[in-house]
């Protein structure tokens, strides 16, 4: 029997149960409700009648009824801000009720697609990063105000009406005498709309990713009793557990890395843990039963541009994403055995992932755990193959379709999960088709802040945010560069800031825990600051400073920025 996880186990992106109503994990078919959706769908942005979208065509097979009918026009207000950012806002309406109705065949949906699911990540995503790509346009029309006599009442009714909240006065009040400071108050906009995100992430589960019972059930039914996925850190892959994979972010350990390339030791030691948790308590389920501890690996590769776009810390070498994943995979295996005994052992999965459709390819291990790289079943494949089928025969046939494409030796378990994944991910592909034209219009980076330190399970959506997982300046260095060159291109150029989210995660159990979390972010905010002292300098870097306690569930805490005066008189 499936046990609650425990609060204690929030140590990475482990929380405990909420209240809101989840989305059964179950997969679905065309017509069945999802508990909770119809309050999401009922968002008035999606719901906008619509005349002509921006998305540009998808170079895909569908042809034009087969996307959504209606499609959203940008508001007025971001227009101005929209040529630099296009790429950012090429997104389709797709609402249940568009999707409902239709039936499978040449121009329809695939049968197994999720349809309520699609919509309400959909909202989801389209509020999320609309409230971020609304705050140049504002700042421009709040700034062609500045010299008016009554600039800050203006300011501040625009600021609430098309941001949701009001601008900090002591920014506001000097306008008249010097010029108001953009890059100080588009920092701030974007610290107090990511904050907004986060609270509203943490209080309400807006994608229902608390909700493990069903999955938990799911994978000890296949054999394994944890699922610890490391996707490589790209903001592109930043989706991939709640919307490529379709599966609840609570329940899966992520932990992303540059390139997939995970951290041996702290994986063994987090299997540790577990297997500790399994014989002291019992979660997520007893010791003797027969399940194991499942590591992946999602490397990642581009279709559209495979040279240029592919994962930059393999050079857009797709071939040797994949196999430095895979090596990583094997020592992980061996320190298991070689540390505890011929008995304890793990499995693996390498996922590959196209970041212009989000399809993925699974490499099925086979009995003994070994995979071939040249062996795949490819979502996009069974998507073609099965589309036109009834759900309960396309369900059938993806099953054979993965057993027919593994080692005759694979785990039953394993193709079961694999399955499952490649049936999540059919309704991605059509969400990209949909919503996307089929290929995402930002091939490339479109993050809108850098995201620095442990923890941010709240980055659920793709190309919003640029990692760097570290403790320090130091070993993240290569990771902090790279975030510095592309928002270069994206911020600086355009005479922006880069907007840091410096965070580190505690388990408020531990005493002194809050204090040393914080700490590390001020001592991680002084070495970025130093770091890139020539952007400092020019007020073209800001940092938000950020801790959050995983054991109590709640959301993030701000402990500093660099836009307080009192901080940056500080340094
Ligand atoms: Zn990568």
């Amino acid at each position: 029997m499936s046990k609650q996880r425990r609060p204690a186990r929030a140590s990475l992106i482990w929380a405990s149960a909420s209240a809101t109503a989840a989305p059964a994990y179950q997969p679905r078919v065309q017509g069945e409700s999802v508990p909770g959706a119809s309050t999401a769908i009922a968002e008035p942005a999606t719901q906008e009648p619509t005349t002509r979208g921006l998305a540009k065509p998808g170079p895909t097979e569908r042809t034009a009824t087969a996307r959504a009918p209606r499609m959203r026009p940008r508001p007025p207000a971001q227009v101005a801000g929209a040529a630099k950012r296009s790429a950012r806002q090429t997104t389709r309406a797709v609402g249940a009720e568009t999707m409902r109705g239709r039936v499978p065949g040449p121009n329809g949906l695939h049968p197994l697609t999720d349809l309520d699911g699609n919509a309400r990540l959909q909202c989801y995503e389209d509020r999320v990063k609309a409230a971020f790509d609304r705050i140049v346009p504002v700042l421009k029309q709040i700034s062609a105000l500045q010299h008016e006599s009554d600039f800050e009442q203006h300011a501040q009714s625009i600021a609430r009406a098309e941001l949701g909240f009001d601008l900090p006065e002591h920014m506001l009040a000097d306008a008249w005498v010097t010029q108001l400071d953009l890059r100080r108050l588009f920092a701030w906009c974007v610290f107090e709309t990511y904050r907004r995100m986060a609270d509203d992430f943490f209080a309400n589960d807006p994608l229902g990713g608390r909700e493990v019972h069903a999955f938990d059930r799911f994978i000890q039914d296949c054999g394994f009793h944890q699922l610890d996925v490391t996707p490589c850190a790209d903001g592109r892959l930043a989706h991939a557990i709640s919307y490529v994979l379709r599966l609840p972010f609570g329940a899966v350990r992520r932990k992303p890395y540059a390139g997939g390339l995970f951290d041996v030791e702290n994986t063994v030691s987090k299997w540790g843990e577990v297997e500790l948790g399994r014989f002291r308590e019992g979660v997520p389920n007893t010791a003797d039963a027969p399940t194991r501890y499942l590591k992946t690996v999602i490397y990642h590769y581009s279709s559209v541009d495979p040279h240029h776009q592919g994962c930059a810390a393999h050079g857009s070498n797709d071939a040797a994403a994949a196999q430095a994943a895979l090596d990583r995979l094997l020592a992980f295996r061996q320190s298991v055995e070689n540390g505890f005994c011929c008995g304890a052992s793990v499995a693996l999965l390498l996922i590959g992932m196209d970041t212009d459709t989000d399809a993925i390819r699974a490499h099925v291990p086979d009995g003994e755990g070994r995979m071939d790289l040249t062996q795949s079943v490819d979502a996009i494949k069974v998507y073609a193959i099965t589309r036109d089928l009834e759900p309960t025969a396309a369900r059938a046939r993806v099953a054979e379709l993965v057993k027919a494409h593994a080692p005759a030796t694979a785990d039953p378990g394993m193709l079961r999960l694999v399955a499952r994944l490649i049936e999540n991910n059919l309704s991605q592909i059509d969400y990209v088709r949909q919503v996307h034209g089929g290929r995402y219009a930002d091939a490339g980076h479109a993050e809108r802040f850098v995201g620095v330190g442990i923890g941010f399970e709240e980055i659920q959506l793709r190309n919003l945010t640029y990692f760097a997982y570290l403790y320090t300046v130091e070993e993240g260095a290569a990771d902090l560069d790279v975030g510095r060159k592309i928002f270069g291109g994206l911020n600086v150029s355009r005479g922006l800031p880069i907007p840091i989210v410096i965070r580190f995660d505690y388990h408020g159990g531990v005493p002194g825990a809050r204090e040393r979390a914080a700490t590390r972010c001020r001592r991680l905010d002084a070495a970025l600051a130093d770091r890139f002292a020539d952007l400092d300098d020019r007020g073209l870097l800001h940092r938000l400073l950020v801790v959050r306690d995983s054991d109590a569930g709640t959301g993030i805490e701000v402990v500093g920025s660099s836009l307080d005066a009192q901080m940056s008189g500080g340094h």
